[in-house]
């Protein structure tokens, strides 16, 4: 508490400040420098405390870093950088139930977890592993995954725009079909659907601060 830090593995924080794409969001460039660093070393933290210097050593623990965001929008939509996940007020209105809630948030974990990120052009693969990891997480999580995914055919029965959509895309009654499917059988601890890149130092792709990507289909 009150701890002034001063350097990180020996890099001043200074040094840090002086290269931050964006000194007003230097929090989230610490955020990041500490998350691609090696689990498996521990990390040298030197502070200041009460005017006087001290080096700590940080043993890192793998944890879920992401950040859940609510965007305060009527807009029905949910979505991740590959990093962080932000979730409309207006979604949160419109879903029936907290598993509903449960299915859209574990799909975006879906694709954190899988390290892909949802755009218009997101693989139908990657569709697939995240709605399947939905179903564990959701599971896991204590929430009924055949309850939350009736949430897609809700979403389906009042999407005007419906026929507009990709056709690369999986119907969202396929999507529906496939989950009960995984849901009759999923078991716990979850497991990613293929190995995620876990030696600390990938950082596929580039965590939005505002996240502001364009949303994408749920
Ligand atoms: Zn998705």
């Amino acid at each position: 508490m009150g701890d002034e830090v001063l350097a990180i593995n020996d890099t001043p924080t200074t040094s840090l400040l002086a290269t931050a794409s964006d000194p007003a969001l230097f929090a989230d460039d610490l955020d990041r420098k500490l998350l691609s660093l090696p689990i498996s070393r521990p990390i040298s933290v030197q502070v200041r405390r009460a005017g006087t210097e001290r080096t700590l050593t940080l043993v890192p623990e793998p944890v879920c870093a992401t950040r859940y965001v609510l965007k305060t929008s009527e807009g029905i939509t949910a979505y991740s950088d590959g990093f962080d996940i932000a979730v409309s007020s207006g979604l949160i209105a419109y879903t029936r139930n907290d598993d509903e809630l449960a299915y859209v948030i574990a799909h975006e974990t879906g694709h954190v977890i899988n390290r892909n990120f949802e755009t218009s052009q997101t693989e139908r693969r990657d569709e697939d592993r995240a709605d399947t990891l939905s179903v564990r997480l959701s599971h896991c999580a204590g929430y009924d995954p055949q309850i939350g995914i009736a949430y897609l055919l809700h979403r389906e029965s009042d999407d005007m725009l419906r026929w507009f959509r990709s056709r690369s895309h999986r119907s969202r009654k396929g999507r529906v079909e496939r989950m009960r499917a995984e849901a009759a059988n999923v078991t716990c601890p979850a497991q990613p659907t293929y190995p995620a890149q876990t030696n600390g130092q990938e950082t596929p792709s580039k965590r939005d601060p505002s996240l502001a990507r364009r949303p994408a289909a749920q």
